[in-house]
């Protein structure tokens, strides 16, 4: 097998920055590229989760620099730690019969216990031509036909048919997750669970707005408990493949698989489990599956975007339960957090932030965490684009300052989440009936802007907002106008949103 020269490595890494920036993360580093074997260029991962990672989310990006940088038709293959790759072009990869029971690699193939030498990404090494971009869409239900019944996936990322959660994004470990007041307690309740799962808090079930960090929480679980006790069968699904995997799995007749999946696990990680919201027999099969792990002492860890008894339609009895061991709340970052933030996404990307840059962006953006993310390759798209270091000058021109940003139109969500935000109450209390002042009030703010910014009619709004009549909205419009007029602060509130809604840069 030829090595690859260093040359080429570097020439590849050098193509990745130059014309796929965002991909680009600093633990690219750590690929070693072990050699050339049979038109493929084989790269050794740190880990198996960021194997499966490279595979899944960069493998074109990577291919394209092969092959630019060795002018030739090379394709790569990404291998894990563990992974051996084929000794001599006799043993090319596609030579081999597929093992029965096996789904290939770039389908999170479930892993076979004890398996001694995984050979990796089948379809990459296949053939140097597009075909492995042909081959990844999977169809819905392929991965339940081709469940292994035997033996046991050491690990698994097993599921039915909603392939992009499935894979865990090694950024989101605990190293990369800055805690601040508004996630200390979930956070140091998800390592807890991690060194101890099954005898922490179970089930640890953490809840908040969209974008403050509960999939990170999760995956960095998943993460931990992977390094720490590989041995132990872990299955993290979205809700959504939780039901899905039930509907097709109660069609098909397969419910002794699937109850295979779902109950003979060590960890089971189900995310957004207000899904299930309204589903009365998922909810059942779940309750069952709740009830089996739980008397093993088997860790259950759930995420949600409101507490178990704020989701709609929940059965009594999962509410109950859900809180049996640790209900956490995941609030929005402060600006000390958001700082902090900023600073440790750029570092992952391997891009230097100045303070000053971190202190004007976490001032301009205060919504979710996801949209802080968002600003970071903004910045770096722009230097890239300029040919210059990220500057306050250049987050200026960027961003735009409060003189030069162009005025927009917000959505009505937009218009939701920049009015929860200002008056910190929860998007489900604001869309939900109650009636109090601390809510009432920011809910008819919420009407008068989305009647003032938007072309929807009364009765649109109302139906937007929690399902609400056009009198309701009318009335809400009437009494903000008159209460602007006589009370400041609120007057004060209302135009700080405005500013906040109209000037914010336009997505995309
Ligand atoms: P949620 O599941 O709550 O909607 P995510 O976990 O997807 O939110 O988080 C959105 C983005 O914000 C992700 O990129 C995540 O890594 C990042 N993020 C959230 N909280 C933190 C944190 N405390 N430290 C670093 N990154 C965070
Ligand atoms: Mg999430």
């Amino acid at each position: 097998m030829d090595h690859p020269d260093q040359t080429i490595w570097d020439g590849m890494l050098a193509h990745l920055r130059d014309h796929h920036p965002t991909l680009c993360r600093q633990w690219f580093a750590q690929i070693t590229p072990i050699g050339v074997d049979g038109g493929a260029m084989l790269l050794r991962a740190e880990s198996d989760v960021h194997r499966d990672y490279l595979r899944r989310e960069c493998l074109d990006a990577f291919n394209d620099a092969a092959r630019t940088a060795t002018e030739s038709l090379i394709a790569i293959r990404f291998l894990g730690p563990d992974d051996s790759f084929p000794s001599g072009n006799t043993e090319a990869p596609d030579a081999r019969p597929e093992t029965p029971g096996r789904v290939d690699a770039n389908h999170d193939a479930p892993i076979e216990a004890g398996e001694p030498a995984r050979d990796a990404d089948h379809d990459s090494a296949r053939e140097p031509s597009p075909v492995n971009d042909a081959e990844r869409p999977s169809t819905p239900g392929r991965l339940i036909e081709a469940q292994p019944r035997q033996p046991r996936p050491v690990f698994s990322e097993r599921g039915a048919s909603d392939h992009d959660t499935l894979i865990i994004n090694p950024d989101n470990g605990f190293e990369n997750f800055v805690v601040g007041p508004g996630n200390r307690l979930a956070h140091a309740a998800a390592v807890a669970v991690a060194e101890n799962p099954g005898y922490a808090y179970n089930p640890f079930f953490v809840h908040g707005d969209v974008g403050l960090g509960k999939t990170h929480l999760l995956q960095a679980i998943c993460v931990s408990v992977r390094q720490a006790r590989p041995e132990a069968v872990l299955h993290y699904v979205s809700c959504d493949t939780f039901i899905n995997d039930f509907m097709l799995s109660v069609r098909g007749g397969q419910m002794s698989e699937f109850r295979h999946r779902f109950r003979d696990v060590d960890v089971l990680v189900i995310d957004d489990i207000h899904f299930l919201a309204e589903r009365d027999r998922t909810q059942e099969e779940f309750f069952h599956t709740f009830n089996s792990l739980y008397q093993l002492n088997k860790q259950i860890v759930l995420s949600s975007d409101a507490p178990p008894e704020e989701i709609p339609h929940l059965e009594d009895r999962l509410v109950s339960r859900f809180k049996w061991g640790l209900v956490a709340r995941v609030d929005p970052p402060g600006y000390e957090t958001r700082i902090a933030i900023l600073q440790s996404k750029a570092r992952l990307r391997g891009l230097d932030m100045p303070s000053d840059v971190a202190a004007f962006v976490a001032g301009r953006i205060d919504t979710n965490i996801r949209e802080l993310e968002g600003a970071v390759v903004q910045l770096q798209l722009a230097a890239t684009v300029e040919n210059q270091p990220i500057s306050l000058d250049l987050a200026r021109a960027t961003f735009g300052d409060a003189r030069g940003r162009t005025q927009r139109t917000p959505t009505i969500d937009e218009i939701v989440q920049g009015v929860c935000e200002h008056f910190e109450v929860r998007r489900t209390d604001l869309l939900g009936k109650r009636r109090h002042q601390s809510i009432s009030l920011p809910r008819q703010v919420c009407m008068a802007l989305a009647r003032k910014h938007t072309r929807h009619s009364f009765e649109e709004i109302g139906a937007s907002i929690g399902g609400r009549d056009h009198t309701t909205v009318m009335h809400a419009c009437k009494a903000i106008e008159s209460r602007t007029a006589t009370d400041p602060d609120l007057e004060s509130a209302v135009r700080t949103i405005e500013r906040e809604l109209l000037e914010r840069a336009p997505r995309g």
